[in-house]
């Protein structure tokens, strides 16, 4: 049930290679793409589909991110072995899992209450040493801040001042913001306690962060 195969260690070498080619050079982090069974991840009847480089449905009208975008947000938080990370919606847990093979702890926060127990269960299952909460992301986690970097997982109609607020000085915080369409990957960094410097890179397609500094439904 839980077989990570050499059939499916081969399916991930190909799609790093796949990501390698779509631009993706950070080593450590396809390193990590390359060890974590994405399909498990995945309810049992559509495990097939997790080797492309495609997001897909994980229930409750959620999805697990394509694995070029996790790439793509894990390489820019430019991780080191020591920082704490916080990531804000927590979905399928995969991205959790890609990070926990770059730093030893995470913070995880999900909204839906459905995907955080089933998602809670399966991290606990593989033993993935992740700290996971149910509630509004949007709001960060001040009782466990500050962090060195936060990633949001989900569109945000704007960077929310609550979650720049629970950066470390020199952290860094990623983040897709937009329309409900698309969102531009954005990463700012404090660079001190009244510093922030923002980055823009690629578009996205994401499902909408909601709660209070979100997308309010
Ligand atoms: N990181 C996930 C994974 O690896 O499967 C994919 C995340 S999915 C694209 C976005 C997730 O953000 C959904 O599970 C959604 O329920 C969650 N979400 C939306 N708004 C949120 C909020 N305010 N706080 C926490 N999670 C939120």
């Amino acid at each position: 049930m839980h077989a990570d195969t050499y059939r499916h260690r081969g399916l991930r070498r190909s799609l790093v290679e796949e990501l390698r080619r779509k631009g993706i050079r950070d080593e450590r982090v396809l390193t990590a793409l390359a060890t974590v069974p994405r399909h498990l991840f995945f309810e049992p009847g559509f495990q097939q589909h997790a080797y492309q480089d495609k997001a897909f449905p994980i229930g409750q009208g959620q999805t697990i991110s394509q694995p070029y975008t996790v790439a793509f947000q894990t390489a820019l938080l430019n991780l080191r072995p020591t920082d704490r990370v916080l990531e804000i919606g927590t979905g399928s847990g995969y991205q959790c899992a890609v990070l926990l093979q770059l730093v030893p702890e995470v913070f995880s926060i999900e909204y839906n209450r459905v995907l955080f127990e089933t998602t809670r269960r399966r991290l606990h299952a593989f033993q993935l040493p992740a700290h996971l909460y149910c509630g509004d992301g949007s709001l960060g986690l001040p009782a466990q801040a500050p962090f060195d970097k936060i990633l949001v997982t989900a569109g945000s109609p704007a960077i929310p001042r609550t979650l720049l607020r629970q950066l470390r000085v020199g952290g860094a915080l990623v983040i897709p913001v937009g329309d409900e369409s698309t969102q531009r990957m954005m990463r700012v960094v404090r660079e001190s306690e009244e510093e922030f410097v923002r980055e823009e890179f690629e578009e996205f397609r994401f499902v909408p962060l909601l709660g209070q500094a979100g997308w309010q439904k």
